[in-house]
């Protein structure tokens, strides 16, 4: 099934071959969406195919992304489609946080149990892929966090050199732990994103480097299958709504297609809405969407939050994610840093947990509830993007009631769950315990 590269600017939509070695349109730079001709037609046979290959041992077959390789056709071989069985990720129902929400239930899709810990590998895994069928020895990102982490694993096992830019002095180290176990060549650059990646840009074309920034629109295609999964979880029954949370916007994109990719093949009868939910230091695409004029996004030039996943004032993927909420009839709203902690704490609560950024989305749920943008009878699919020990500093800093927003004013930890400091006494002890029954 042929794929090509189609421009997505409305006046240029010039079509590109997928084996060219290009990130945006040549012609005009407008961004790219891989296009298929003719996704498969047959929704009750790739069901059960896909049923199915869950009890196949194949590597393939095993990983929630490759499982569903018909929708996602890019490669002409699967010898390049390497793995570390991404994906495969619980659909866990809430009745607490769905009770702080406001909802009768509300479901947790929790891309945290990810290989690396975060849905970057669902489309870290066909951007590496893409990377060997172009015959590229090295690849690189610029990032602090979750890609590097998922680039620095999926090059190690693919044979690849990994190359990781990171912004100097910016350094979140839970995450750059792991790309530096993972062998990631780690170059720490005096300069800020923006200014790094132009770098990056450069060096790429000149030393044969390929890019797995969030602009890739092969990453793009992995992450599709996060919702086509929750579909096969859920029997193909969609839900009113799919709440995620907006940092560059590339999977608020990949959902969207994904959504109108599976009701083209009837593989769902409609569309769940989607909710795209930003932190209020970091929040370009949700002042595009209240203002009248979206043609423009109003980036934001110095981004704060403590949810770092999310904490991007540029989105690169905006004018595919408009489109996106635009044809699902979905929403956009913004979340406190203490909307953002206290979510986060309810979500732990469940026994679940989550990174700071996966939390905006109950954070943003609770809201829409409140003002009546979602029913509380309605059927919700909030996606955890990232596993709760990504970081574990925010965690401690919670719940010892030491957690300051980047402004440097004090968040109260309102459900704070501090650590108690007993003598080695065992009658104090269950003299304590017996208070604490
Ligand atoms: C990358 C990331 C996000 C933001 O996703 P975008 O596709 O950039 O909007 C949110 N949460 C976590 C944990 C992430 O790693
Ligand atoms: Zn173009």
């Amino acid at each position: 099934m042929p794929a090509e590269l189609l421009c997505f600017e409305h006046e240029c939509r010039a079509r590109h071959s997928v084996t060219e070695l290009i990130y945006t349109c040549p012609r005009c730079g407008g961004l790219l969406e891989c296009i298929y001709s003719g996704l498969p037609t047959e929704p009750e046979r790739l069901k059960r195919l896909w049923r199915e290959r869950r009890l196949s041992n194949l590597p393939l077959d095993r990983s929630g992304v490759w499982r569903y390789r018909e929708l996602i056709p890019f490669l002409d071989t699967f010898e390049h489609a390497i793995s570390l069985q991404e994906g495969n990720t619980p659909l866990l129902d809430a009745p607490q946080a769905a009770r702080y929400a406001g909802l009768q239930r509300l479901t947790f899709k929790h891309q945290g149990f990810n290989p690396t810990g975060s849905f970057k590998d669902n489309g870290m895994t066909c951007g590496v892929a893409q990377a060997l069928r172009l015959g590229m020895r090295r690849v690189a990102c610029v990032s602090t966090g979750n890609t590097s982490a998922s680039m620095a694993a999926y090059a190690a096992v693919a044979g690849l050199q990994a190359i990781i830019f990171v912004p100097h002095g910016n350094i979140s180290f839970g995450k750059l732990a792991q790309a530096l176990e993972y062998g990631a060549l780690t170059l720490q650059v005096e300069a800020n994103f923006d200014r790094i990646l132009a770098l990056v840009r450069q060096l790429a074309e000149r030393l044969g480097i390929y890019l797995l920034n969030s602009i890739n629109p092969f990453r793009i295609e992995g992450q599709k299958t996060i919702v086509v999964e929750l579909m096969d979880q859920r029997d193909w029954q969609p839900p009113d709504w799919i709440v995620v949370p907006g940092g560059n916007l590339g999977n608020t994109a990949a959902f969207g297609k994904a959504l109108r990719e599976m009701v083209a093949t009837g593989l769902i009868r409609q569309s769940p809405r989607l909710a795209v939910i930003q932190a209020e230091g970091a929040a370009p695409f949700y002042q595009l969407w209240r203002s009248a004029d979206r043609d423009r996004l109003p980036r934001v030039e110095e981004p704060e939050t403590l949810a770092t996943a999310i904490r991007i004032g540029d989105p690169v993927s905006w004018p595919k994610a408009l489109y996106e909420v635009e044809c699902s009839r979905g929403v956009v709203e913004a979340v406190s840093e203490q909307e953002i902690a206290d979510a986060k704490a309810q979500i732990g609560r469940c026994g679940i947990g989550c990174e700071p950024a996966s939390a905006a989305t109950l954070a943003g749920v609770r809201k829409l509830v409140a003002s009546g943008v979602i029913a509380r009878d309605a059927d919700v699919v909030a996606v955890l993007t990232g596993n709760l020990m990504k970081d574990p500093d925010y965690v401690y800093k919670y719940h010892t009631g030491q957690l300051e927003a980047p402004g440097g004013a004090k968040l109260v930890s309102t459900y704070a769950n501090r650590p108690v400091v007993v003598p080695p006494d065992p009658d104090r002890i269950a003299e304590m315990l017996e208070e604490r029954r």
